[in-house]
């Protein structure tokens, strides 16, 4: 009898924690992890609600040579159509497959693949807030750096991409999927405005975070209002991924951070985020979480690589029991 209640107990237990993480409610494409210098593998995650092919690109600093790698590494195909298309693979993916694009500021390691791909793409919405937009229109797509491919600006007549102005802490829908996204913006550093983007699909939550400074190093405290908003999602067990840049070792000068993190400031942030998670119940936590750490710049060293570096060091300061995940391009990551 006794036996009996013990298991009966166990599985009670089991099936308590089962729905925290374990179903599938996103995928992810890696098409480039990196934030420089190598040019073939630069900030872009493509993301669907999983069993869909509908994607939108979260940045696109690198494009067609995520998606050529995720077909060697992942068999990652096209869209099975009823016509015959004159397409390889890699460019029915990048044309059909990717409904849009949400870019989280105008750096080029986040737009490089967008404005050279941009000639083989079909019409599609940018979406971005409106210093992103603005900077797109005016530096990008003007007929001097590249011929305008945008609804607005200097002779907007080839008109592919539709500029879509977010409002921040807005929820809009993502036309071509099931999905919703919200943008705050991002101090970096505190003049220049990156964004991170809380993206929704039947009430699951994924966070994109850009390029982003430390509040600490920040007059105005853009990450702390990212934390307030996601912290009752993730008490919730409804956010199923956080993604994160780590530019930097620790080893590098806290005045030359340039609005990015190392991982102390990474884990500093973490704890903060972890406070608010925790504010009205000390049951919760972030033990668990998934965490992407995206952007490492790599310092081409002979003797060590920035990303294992970085790997170590948040290893080893990870007391959160934080569930680091170190992507790479052309993996294939369920979320
Ligand atoms: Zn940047
Ligand atoms: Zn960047």
């Amino acid at each position: 009898m006794r036996k009996r209640c013990l298991i009966a107990l166990f599985l009670f237990l089991a099936l308590a924690a089962l729905p925290l993480y374990s179903e599938q409610h996103f995928q992810v494409v890696v098409m480039g992890s990196g934030g420089g210098p190598m040019e073939n593998n630069l900030s872009g995650y493509l993301i669907a609600q999983a069993g869909s092919n509908e994607f939108i690109s979260l940045d696109a600093g690198t494009l067609l040579a995520g998606i050529t790698r995720a077909e060697q590494e992942t068999g990652f195909g096209a869209i099975p159509t009823s016509a015959p298309s004159p397409y390889l693979p890699q460019a029915q993916i990048l044309r059909d497959r990717i409904k849009a694009y949400l870019i989280s500021h105008a750096h080029l390691d986040h737009v490089a693949g967008l404005v050279i791909n941009s000639t083989l793409d079909t019409n599609k919405p940018i979406f971005g807030i409106p210093d992103t937009i603005d900077n797109l229109r005016d530096h990008l797509f003007n007929w001097k750096i590249w011929p305008n491919f945008g609804s607005e600006g200097k002779k907007p007549y080839l008109n592919k991409y539709s500029y879509q102005r977010m409002k921040p802490g807005q929820r809009v829908p993502i036309p071509g999927t099931a999905m919703t996204v919200e943008a705050f913006p991002l101090s970096h550093p505190d003049q220049y405005l990156s964004t991170a983007f809380l993206i929704e699909s039947s009430d699951s939550y994924v966070l994109y975070l850009g390029d982003t400074a430390p509040d600490v190093l920040s007059p105005k405290k853009r990450l702390s209002k990212v934390w307030q908003r996601v912290a009752p999602l993730i008490r919730q067990k409804k956010v199923q991924a956080i993604f994160i840049e780590c530019s930097y070792t620790d080893a590098q000068n806290k005045n030359q951070l340039l609005g990015h993190l190392d991982p102390q400031f990474l884990m500093q942030e973490l704890d903060h985020l972890a406070c608010e998670v925790n504010s009205d119940s000390s049951q919760t936590s972030l033990a668990g979480l998934k965490v992407l750490v995206t952007h490492i710049k790599e310092s081409l060293l002979k003797n060590s690589t920035a990303r294992e570096l970085i790997e170590q060091e948040l290893t080893s300061q990870n007391d959160l029991g934080i569930d680091f995940i170190f992507p790479h391009q052309g993996q294939k990551i369920e979320l």
